[in-house]
């Protein structure tokens, strides 16, 4: 009886243990549970827009693994979903270019004259410090000299404003740092010549569009400097269209157009290669139609020599000439490159009747008194001033506005 008590337990108990076994089986099955969940929620990725066909009944086993077994997958997806939204807003962007309004060009030379700080610090800044030693010795004056001529303000001027200087300290004795200030000021504005008529002629006064050509040798900033005149036009109230007329070098004409539709101007132009003189007449043809104020048209600026310049430049000029005089002629120099900038200038003159200078890139130059040096050259008034590469980077020039820059 003992032995069947005995046996009756040990069955007990290893009925027990075994059913204990199978349930901790079980829960460790139920706990490992959560990581399968994504085979659950997850769709399979054939339900998805972005999914690829099903392969065909019968194909080769798909060489990815099922998205079951790869639960990050669904979430990857996602942006695709989103995707074509997106594409749909830049397009409607690209369809419609905002118009803008440029800023006003009264006292632009004022808001830039930052830009003119490496001028400033060299010619600006030299010449006070020396102006104000205790003796203006024959070496200050010297160095008052070399000062000048590094600055390109060449050397008829640089004599013409040592002379006068020097003349106008020794009348007046003692001298006080505002003092300095104002007569070398009164100096640098008379050698800027104050008296020229900076007007760009951008309005004709028996009517039709005035016609405005831009000159001056690849890269001086031709082509620029046409884009941002059409925004000062713009901003000053002018309707403007633009001739693309500088049809040998591949991009000329894209770039125009492109600054033209960021103010709203419409831009003529030709196949690439083509004759620059057709594209001119053709803008000026296009301004009277749209009745516009100005036509400005960018010319091509190949200085390969000066035959051939004279051709292309001289043809542009008379081919326009029959709907009527060309009103501003425009030439744009770089004010980095010098003396090479005073022989183009040479050049251009001897080849077309230039009426207005534009020096670009002054902002990146120690070498202001270009100003000064080209306009005595050529006896045309620098018109505008170029301070940078942004779109309203280009200024009225303004003598007084100027020297006050440099001064600091
Ligand atoms: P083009 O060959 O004479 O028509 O020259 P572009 O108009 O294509 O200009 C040549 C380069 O000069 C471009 O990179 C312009 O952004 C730059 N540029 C034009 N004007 C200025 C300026 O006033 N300042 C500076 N820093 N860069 C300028």
């Amino acid at each position: 009886m003992e032995y069947v008590i005995l046996a009756v337990v040990i069955a007990v108990i290893a009925i027990g243990a075994i059913t204990g076994l199978v349930v901790s089986g079980k829960r460790r099955k139920e706990l490992n549970k959560p990581t399968q969940t994504p085979t659950i929620t997850a769709p399979p990725t054939a339900d998805r827009p972005s999914a690829p066909a099903k392969p065909a009944e019968g194909a080769a086993e798909p060489t990815a693994p099922p998205a079951a077994e790869t639960p990050a997958a669904p979430v990857a997806e996602e942006p695709e979903a989103e995707a074509p939204a997106e594409e749909v807003l830049v397009e409607e962007a690209e369809a419609a270019p905002a118009i803008e309004v440029p800023e006003p060009t009264a006292g632009r030379l004022v808001r830039l004259r930052s830009r003119l700080s490496r001028s400033q610090s060299t010619l600006g800044k030299g010449l006070l410090t020396l102006l104000s030693r205790d003796r203006l010795d024959e070496d200050t004056w010297e160095e008052i000299e070399e000062i000048l001529l590094t600055a390109d303000v060449g050397v008829g001027a640089t004599q013409e404003l040592v002379d006068n200087l020097r003349t106008r300290v020794k009348v007046l004795g003692t001298r006080t740092p505002d003092e300095l200030r104002g007569l070398l000021r009164e100096e640098l504005v008379k050698l800027l010549g104050p008296e020229f008529d900076r007007t760009v002629h951008s309005v004709k006064a028996g009517g039709g569009p005035a016609v405005v050509l831009v000159v001056g040798v690849n890269g001086v900033g031709k082509t620029t400097t046409t884009g941002k005149l059409a925004r000062v036009l713009v901003a000053d109230g002018r309707k403007v269209v633009l001739g693309a007329a500088d049809t040998f070098r591949a991009a000329a004409a894209d770039q125009l157009q492109t600054w033209g539709e960021r103010v709203g101007a419409h831009t003529v132009r030709g196949p690439e290669g083509g004759d620059p003189a057709s594209v001119a007449f053709d803008a000026v043809k296009q301004g009277i139609a749209d009745g516009v104020d100005t036509v400005l048209v960018d010319t091509a600026g190949r200085l390969h020599t000066k035959t051939g310049l004279m051709d292309e430049l001289g043809k542009v000029k008379r081919v326009v000439e029959k709907h009527g005089p060309v009103d501003e002629v425009l030439l744009v120099l770089d004010a980095t490159t010098g003396q090479n900038g005073l022989v183009q200038a040479r050049v251009f003159a001897e080849v077309v009747d230039i009426t207005g200078i534009v020096l670009t890139k002054l902002d990146g130059t120690a070498k202001g008194g270009i100003v000064i040096s080209v306009q005595r050259e050529l006896g045309v008034p620098v018109k505008l001033i170029g301070l940078g590469e942004g779109a309203d980077d280009l200024a009225p020039f303004e003598p007084g506005a100027f020297v006050d820059a440099l001064l600091g």
